[in-house]
């Protein structure tokens, strides 16, 4: 049940592992809505220790689990201070506004993440004719903003000064995992000074779905009210939350092999001419690289790279992205970036159609 290419599309492409299966297969049931799944409770009690906070809940999917967050920290008419890349203000659908009645100001950030300097003066005082800056969400790795993990210093920093200044903070972790393995820093120290946490099963952990919210007692409680009215409240999801359970315990520590893998193939993509990539930048599993203009653009290069066995996505004009996971090994990613370099060798800009939608996001 393989892909017949090489599926660098996203992390979210991952099938679940034989050895996941069966912990699905054996995973202890009970209706969750009535609080009575214990592989569910089983989970939300081991990651909110995990993060040392005091309480979690299971939701869907990482949108869900941040607009919870967003609906928990605020009310209609009030603002959210994200970086111009955030996955929550660009690929939710608009949730603020649609689910909570927020609106995002978005911050010019560097490689998808804010410091202090870009939030001092963004507080809007209080007055009638202004909407209430109420929340700091920050995202970890960041995704659009180039696949980087947070330093815990800044963490820190943009944590406390929000803080200081009685906003409420929220983590868009879809990829927190990646961030600690990357950054040197536990999920606990990377999210300590913030009150809500989101993090995808979906994504490098390799689960079939799934995402948590985490903070504390009272935000949880408001989070699982959000869940429910949002149509996310669920049955026997133990069943799901089994394969989280085994990733948490065994999908955590490898990852450093897919960061290892995205260098490795950033460093042979770099090797081509016409591509554009330092591999320095490469510091998580998400690899960006740009086509020159003259090849073609990056739909094109993304159509073409299929047709010869490789699925990435195009990600800007001529930017495109490429992540490793636990279905690709070093072998295919080399064999993956020989195949990208030939198509930009030989040039796809008489080519029309796109292979993966206007550009890709998860
Ligand atoms: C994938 C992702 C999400 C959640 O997306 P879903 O498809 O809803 O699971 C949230 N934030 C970031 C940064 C992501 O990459």
């Amino acid at each position: 049940m393989s892909d017949p290419f090489i599926n660098m599309y996203s992390d979210t492409v991952t099938r679940p592992t034989p050895e996941m299966r069966q912990a699905i297969a054996e995973a202890e049931c009970g209706d969750d809505m009535s609080g009575d799944d214990p592989t569910v409770n089983r989970l939300e009690a081991m990651v909110a220790e995990r993060l040392e906070k005091e309480a979690a809940v299971f939701a869907c999917s990482g949108t869900q689990s941040n607009q919870m967050g967003v609906r928990t920290h605020c009310q209609p008419g009030d603002e959210l201070l994200i970086a111009d890349t955030g996955h929550i203000a660009n690929f939710e659908a608009g949730g603020p506004a649609v689910l909570s009645g927020v609106t995002c100001r978005l911050l010019p950030g560097e490689n998808g993440m804010i410091d202090v300097d870009d939030l001092e003066g963004k507080l809007r005082a209080d007055n009638q004719h202004l909407c209430r800056t109420r929340l700091v969400c920050v995202e970890n790795t960041t995704n659009a903003g180039g696949g980087r993990p947070w330093s815990l210093d800044q963490l820190d920093r943009v944590g406390q000064w929000a803080h200081e200044n009685g906003l409420k903070t929220h983590v868009d972790g879809a990829r927190l995992f990646n961030a600690c393995v990357a950054g040197g820093y536990t999920a606990a120290e990377a999210t300590r000074h913030y009150d809500t946490v989101s993090i995808c099963f979906s994504k490098g952990l390799g689960c079939p779905m799934g995402s948590i919210l985490v903070g504390s007692a009272e935000d949880m409680a408001a989070a699982r009210r959000s869940r429910k009215l949002f149509g996310g409240a669920l049955r026997q999801a133990g069943i799901v939350a089994a394969a989280a359970v085994y990733a948490l315990d065994h999908h955590v520590d490898r990852m450093a092999d897919d960061h290892a893998n995205a260098r490795a193939f950033a460093e042979a993509l770099a090797e081509h001419d016409g591509i554009r990539i330092d591999p320095e930048d490469v510091e998580s599993n998400l690899v960006f690289f740009e086509i020159d203009p003259e090849i073609g653009d990056a739909t094109q290069l993304a159509t073409k790279a299929l047709e010869m066995g490789v699925k990435v996505g195009a990600s800007g004009a001529h930017r495109l992205r490429a992540c490793t996971h636990l279905d690709v090994d070093r072998e295919q990613v080399l064999e993956a970036a020989a195949i990208i370099g030939r198509c930009v060798e030989a040039g796809v800009g008489d080519l029309v159609g796109s292979a993966t939608g206007p550009y890709s996001r998860g």
